[in-house]
């Protein structure tokens, strides 16, 4: 059997999750309370403020949801969608291709517009899609794309969207607090992240935040929520001051969530997506001298993960494989169209340093040499 005490310590640089500061491992070992308890609502509370500064929002409906990313993107799409609505998703990559799979399982009426992988859409791409087969009561799209490293400019999108009379919904569980994502400035209606991103907190909690006419969409269902645990309003009188019992959340997980939103705001926004700009760029400085570049289109690479070519004239698995067990380094395989072609190199949270750039770097010149 293994020991937990003895695993080695790894320098986590894959799509996540990030490495986790001892600040917040220490928070989460604090001695559990239970979930009714005083302190707990004033930890809630808390997370909820910091949830807003974070999502940039004035939501009321802003919370943390107990279950990993996907379960943020469950909970978005069952509250907003019922059998028969119609969705139109703008895919890219797994994780957009997944918003599709998951509204299908809903019974919505789904159309997906798609462009090649490593690449964003424009408003003009929407546009057509919404004259020609709209309307749309929910669009969707994810704004750091994890399986091709694509960043998704949303506000002009957005703006289409909100013409054409649909609600926007964006997946930031890749980007929030790594790269700007500022949901009410870019009017997006319902928002989703995980922790273990660009938060670096632990794996298991989702964090959401639906505008007031995405609420006013939940409250004029026809049909009941699809789903008991993540039904919002449900879940909001939990988090509001009715403080009804829905489910036990994993409260030492919460702790954690609570210390590095606490971390995130002490070193401020602006400045921490600067921290995850500079690191790209001494990343993507470092690995051209290697002779390794971008899978994705120049005009919309994001700072947070690097999908890079495998490097040339090593098996790339092999590589991979090289790089955790010789130098404790995890990178990311290439998922769907980029199998066996990509690493994906994560900069989130507190891997977005000189520190992990110059750890991979050196390790590649080792294993990869520039030949
Ligand atoms: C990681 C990720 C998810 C899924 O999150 P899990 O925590 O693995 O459930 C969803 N969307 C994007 C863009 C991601 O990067």
């Amino acid at each position: 059997m293994i020991k937990i005490a003895d695993l080695k310590p790894r320098t986590l640089m894959g799509p996540g999750p990030s490495d986790v500061h001892p600040r917040v491992l220490r928070a989460m070992a604090q001695p559990t309370i239970g979930h009714m308890d005083g302190q707990f609502m004033q930890v809630l509370d808390d997370i909820r403020d910091m949830l807003k500064a974070v999502f940039q929002t004035s939501n009321d409906l802003t919370l943390a949801i107990s279950g990993t990313g996907m379960a943020g993107m469950e909970a978005c799409l069952v509250n907003l969608l019922e059998p028969g609505d119609a969705f139109l998703v703008c895919i890219n990559g797994v994780f957009s291709a997944r918003l599709k799979e998951v509204a299908e399982r809903i019974g919505a009426r789904v159309t997906a517009i798609r462009v090649p992988w490593g690449q964003v859409f424009t408003p003009a791409m929407v546009q057509v899609a919404l004259e020609q087969h709209g309307p749309f009561k929910l669009v969707g799209l994810v704004h750091v794309e994890t399986s091709t490293g694509a960043l998704q400019p949303i506000k002009d999108i957005s703006a289409v969207v909100h013409a054409a009379g649909s609600l926007l919904l964006v997946d930031t569980v890749a980007s929030l607090s790594g790269v700007e994502a500022a949901v009410d400035d870019w009017q997006i209606d319902a928002c989703y992240s995980g922790s273990q991103k660009c938060l670096s907190s632990p794996p298991g909690l989702a964090m959401a935040t639906f505008s007031p006419a995405a609420v006013h969409a939940i409250t004029h269902r026809n049909t009941p929520i699809g789903s008991w645990y993540f039904d919002m309003m449900l879940l909001r009188k939990y988090w509001g001051s009715e403080r009804v019992y829905h489910h036990t959340p994993p409260v030492n997980l919460y702790f954690a969530l609570h210390e590095a939103l606490s971390m995130a705001l002490e070193e401020g926004l602006p400045s921490r997506w600067a921290r995850h700009q500079a690191a790209h760029a001494a990343l993507k400085t470092g690995l051209a001298r290697l002779g390794i570049g971008y899978l994705t289109d120049p005009g919309c690479i994001a700072p947070t993960l690097n999908c890079v070519a495998a490097p040339a004239g090593i098996d790339e698995a092999a590589g991979r494989k090289q790089l955790l067990n010789e130098f404790g380094i995890e990178v990311g395989a290439g998922l769907g169209d980029f199998k066996g072609k990509a690493w994906r190199i994560g900069l989130m949270g507190e891997g977005a340093d000189q520190r992990h750039v110059d750890a991979l770097l050196s390790a590649l010149t080792v294993i990869a040499p520039k030949g």
